[in-house]
């Protein structure tokens, strides 16, 4: 076994490099990653993480970034990683990127959790926390992913990528593109909250309006993709998106200095950040940073687009489209998740729970947050609330248990929502 001092060029951290608060695009040196392959999270075939990849060429399913844990772990620890720079990048052993130079980042990441004492007593709940992903760039957790998966594209030479958005994930990318100085084409519904379209003609990308809904709009990216070239960067059918959002979980180990919640309650549309912090829960647990014990990870959709609810509560192993889906939330309206299987299976594994609210329990829920604990919620964060109000009042939530909301975005791209009076 090598000691640390091996491996002096590994050692090398961004935070002790750069003088920058951020890691910058102009240093040539290489990160700490530990990446060692792609796998498919289905039938577990192997891909190679030096070229190009999307879904899994033997049976089409979503296919994982997977790492050297046992090198990862010497390295990986709560007392190192709080000297290092304060974004998401400070996880480099477990995040897919081999050259700083190829990291297109913002500062995303290390965001807020919040005691929310004032909140929680409005239904009875004694441990309640908000993680805050409002103060990502571009206002969203959308962040993470992006910044992940752009920087991956553009160390293996992407210079044109296509995606389909509910909103959120397309200001994103054209934020990430302009900062990479690549090409980026947004199609979103012709009925997403317009802050989210002018924020991509802002940053510079190309935006399609499609009557329909993200899934409408995916298969105009993926004709597109086809038929121009672009590298088309649907949830999950690209493999890195995933790693960007898994840094909540590292995060959230982390604030609570080694521990994990017991309750995670999640806005789900096509999953990925619940499937990114199971992941890396997995990883910690597999370097032995936790024990076996778990969040109990719970969905929280809309009633009027609730497809993964339905399965969780039927029973079944796949989720079916959902017709005519329709929630003031946009971020959660996504009728069909690509990896349904892997949202259901870590609410099963994890002992937890699924529940769909009202549009006008999530507008309460956003005055509620907003009015007690000064947080600016989103509507797919304030579904969260209303969804632990019900959950607690069937008793399928211990309020004595310490339980996280996630507010993934920030209310200022819903004026329609706020109050006037
Ligand atoms: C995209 C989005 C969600 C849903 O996230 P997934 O990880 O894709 O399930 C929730 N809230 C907001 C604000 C979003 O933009
Ligand atoms: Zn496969």
């Amino acid at each position: 076994m090598r000691e640390l001092s091996d491996e002096p060029t590994r050692q090398v951290t961004y935070a002790h490099q750069i003088p920058t608060p951020f890691p910058g695009a102009t240093v040539d040196v290489n990160t700490q990653t530990k990446l060692t392959h792609l796998e498919c999270s289905i039938c577990g075939e192997h891909h190679d993480p030096e070229t190009v990849q999307t879904t899994c060429t033997a049976c089409g399913r979503a296919i994982v970034a997977r790492y050297d844990l046992e090198q990862a772990k010497r390295t990986f620890t709560l007392e190192s990683l709080g000297g290092r720079v304060s974004s998401m990048w400070r996880y480099e052993e477990l995040m897919p990127i081999r050259n700083a130079q190829h990291i297109i980042t913002l500062g995303e990441g290390m965001t807020s959790l919040l005691a929310t004492p004032r909140l929680g007593a409005l239904i009875g709940a004694t441990n309640l926390w908000v993680k805050d992903e409002g103060s990502n760039p571009t206002g969203t957790f959308k962040a993470r992913g992006i910044s992940a998966a752009l920087s991956k594209a553009v160390e293996l030479g992407i210079t044109e990528v296509g995606m389909p958005t509910a909103g959120n994930a397309g200001s994103a990318t054209a934020a990430y593109a302009a900062r990479a100085g690549i090409t980026a084409h947004v199609a979103m519904p012709s009925d997403t909250p317009p802050a989210m379209m002018h924020e991509v003609h802002t940053y510079g990308a190309s935006l399609q309006l499609i009557d329909g809904l993200i899934s409408d709009a995916g298969a105009w990216i993926t004709k597109q993709s086809e038929a121009h070239g672009w590298f088309p960067m649907a949830t999950l059918k690209e493999p890195y998106r995933v790693e960007g959002k898994k840094t909540m979980g590292f995060e959230l180990w982390e604030q609570f200095n080694g521990t994990l919640p017991d309750v995670i309650l999640y806005p789900t549309g096509g999953g990925t950040g619940l499937i990114g912090m199971w992941k890396a829960f997995d990883e910690l647990e597999a370097m032995g940073l936790i024990g076996p014990q778990r969040p109990r990870m719970i969905v929280v959709q809309a009633e009027g687009c609730a497809p993964i609810v339905r399965a969780f509560t039927t029973g079944a192993a796949r989720a079916e489209p959902w017709e005519h889906a329709s929630t003031i939330a946009p971020g959660i309206r996504v009728p069909a998740a690509f990896a349904d299987d892997l949202i259901l299976h870590a609410i099963r594994e994890s002992n937890g729970d699924a529940i769909a609210v009202t549009d006008t329990a999530i507008q309460t829920a956003i005055s509620d947050i907003t009015r007690t604990e000064g947080i600016d919620a989103c509507p797919e964060g304030a579904a969260t609330f209303a969804g632990l109000q019900n959950l607690i009042a069937e008793r399928r939530v211990d309020p004595d248990a310490q339980i996280i909301l996630f507010n993934t975005g920030t209310g200022l791209k819903h004026p329609e929502l706020r109050s006037t009076s």
